[in-house]
């Protein structure tokens, strides 16, 4: 593993240092056909100018999927929840939270929350949320400051362990170290966090899943490619390159990472390709096949998609708005008709993409990842 590391890492080299868009097929990169897709609802806009917007979430409503909720982060500022018609709900002045994400179930005493946890810039640390799901009101329910020894935390995501059903946080560093924190309640009802486990991916790190059927995590190594670890910190640290950048659907940087769940261990990762401003799709299971990639192009009323950071989907029926799920994608640059204005997220369903791909993916909105 180590040596075909190191050899692709002297083909990366040698591609960067030629003509950086240029694929081994000798076709520039952003010649690679992706399948074209459009948004049907976009988040209102960011409250700051620049890169503000980073990484979605999708809350799914216990009892009524309509009144899911997407959370975001901007990274300037702190936590915004919007509904599914992308209105804003509620923000939350958490900090600088850059990466977010959320699991069900987690049990506080004699109650189960869902929660919210994001890595926070400003404090170097981990913030973690319970959803009232009568209210939709996030609060913050962390024990204390829970501050890693990163440099600084950058990319970060939840696991939910299919063999022991503990919680876990992932946050790494711009210098491609990850530490690994088991959550714990405590006794006055909040959540606390231990780390369990470090390790170093590799140069700069951010997007980040793990898959809490399978009990894969992934990670981003921004210009190199998408690596594979096992989830639970008792198992070994060996790794698999899922893709690199060399190939030619993909380039620098790879930012956020996605699963799509379905019935019997189906479904896909996908990828955001910053550079290319598409979307890699590959198989969930261990080969993690590669099958294609697509866009957010312009529609008659919102605008296309280019410089994703952060993506989300869901599989799950969200009711009228999204009967079949949907996919999440922070815009780098948000136009308002013909004036260009601040960042925000656009939302496709998940049909629009499953059947623009020659072999339709799959459609399931039935598998609950809230079971
Ligand atoms: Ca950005
Ligand atoms: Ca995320
Ligand atoms: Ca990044
Ligand atoms: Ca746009
Ligand atoms: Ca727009």
């Amino acid at each position: 593993m180590k040596m075909i590391r190191i050899v692709k890492l002297f083909v990366l080299i040698a591609l960067m240092s030629g003509c950086s868009q240029i694929s081994r097929w000798g076709k520039t990169k952003s010649d690679y056909p992706c399948h074209v897709v459009t948004a049907s609802i976009e988040t209102d806009n960011m409250d700051t100018s620049g890169d503000s917007a980073d990484d979605p979430a999708v809350w799914i409503h216990p009892d009524d999927p309509s009144k899911s909720l997407i959370i975001g982060t901007n990274k300037k500022a702190g936590l915004v929840v919007y509904d599914l018609e992308g209105k804003e709900k509620q923000f939350i002045p958490a900090g600088r939270v850059n990466n977010v994400d959320i699991r069900y179930g987690f049990a506080l005493g004699d109650k189960k929350v869902d929660i919210v946890a994001a890595s926070n810039r400003s404090f170097n640390s981990i913030s973690i949320f319970a959803i009232d799901p009568d209210s939709g009101i996030l609060s913050d329910v962390s024990a204390r400051t829970i501050m890693s020894a990163l440099d600084e935390v950058y990319g970060f995501c939840l696991y939910k362990s299919p063999s022991s059903g503990k919680y876990y946080a992932f946050v790494n560093s711009k210098n491609g170290a990850v530490e690994q924190w088991e959550l714990k309640a405590t006794s006055n009802l909040l959540i606390d966090a231990e780390k369990v486990r470090s390790f170093q991916v590799g140069l700069q790190t951010e997007g980040c899943v793990a898959d809490d059927e399978l009990g894969y995590f992934y990670i981003g190594e921004e210009t190199f490619g998408i690596w594979k670890y096992f989830a639970d910190p008792n198992q070994p640290l060996d790794h698999k390159l899922v893709a690199d950048t060399t190939e030619p659907y993909l380039s620098s940087d790879i930012e956020g990472l996605t699963i799509y769940y379905a019935a019997d261990g189906k479904g896909y990762l996908i990828a955001s390709v910053q550079g290319l401003n598409t979307y890699a799709v590959y198989e969930r299971n261990w080969k993690n096949k590669f099958l294609g990639c697509f866009s957010i192009g312009d529609g008659s009323e919102i605008d296309g998609v280019k410089e994703t950071d952060g993506i989300d989907v869901i599989n799950y029926g969200l009711g009228n708005k999204f009967p079949n799920g949907c996919f999440i994608a922070q815009d780098g640059y948000n136009k308002d008709g013909d004036k260009d204005t601040t960042q925000n997220f656009k939302i496709v369903p998940w049909e629009s993409i499953a059947n623009s791909f020659d072999k339709k993916l799959l459609i399931d909105n039935t598998f609950d990842i809230r079971k």
